[in-house]
């Protein structure tokens, strides 16, 4: 599925290669649908990458094509890290970057969790 200037799916981008475990990442959560792990450039004191196990390119792609299940898999493992971060007291935002002119980089959807600080109006 060609979106926003992402292409169709690539089984060699960097998520898919985290999925597979050919290159590493700091963990915090894993699901039957989803994984949670730490971005490695942190914008935010707590900021954590949320992915889906199945091929999707983007908020778009995954939204169309996946399942029930990999929905509500990837919505509860968010609220889940959230959760059991301590992260919901002080509040948190989560956010997804859908194509070129979100700025989307790596073409596996991925939604972002920041925590830790004031994140002020909109954009971290
Ligand atoms: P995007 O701009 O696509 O919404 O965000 C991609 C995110 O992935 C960025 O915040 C970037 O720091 C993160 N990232 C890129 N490569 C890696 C990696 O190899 N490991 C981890 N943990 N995060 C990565």
């Amino acid at each position: 599925m060609a979106v926003s200037g992402l292409g169709p799916y690539d089984p060699n981008n960097i998520f898919a290669k985290i999925l597979r475990g050919e290159i590493p990442c700091n963990r915090v959560f894993e699901n039957e649908h989803a994984l949670a792990f730490r971005d490695i450039a942190p914008r935010a004191p707590m900021h954590i990458l949320v992915i889906p196990k199945g091929p999707y390119v983007s908020f778009a792609d995954f939204s169309q094509r996946a399942t029930d299940a990999e929905i509500v898999g990837l919505t509860r493992a968010i609220g889940h890290v959230a959760h059991t971060l301590g992260l919901e007291e002080a509040g948190y935002r989560v956010l997804s970057n859908m194509g070129q002119h979100a700025g989307q980089e790596v073409p596996h959807f991925h939604v972002h969790l920041f925590a830790g600080r004031p994140l002020g109006e909109m954009l971290p």
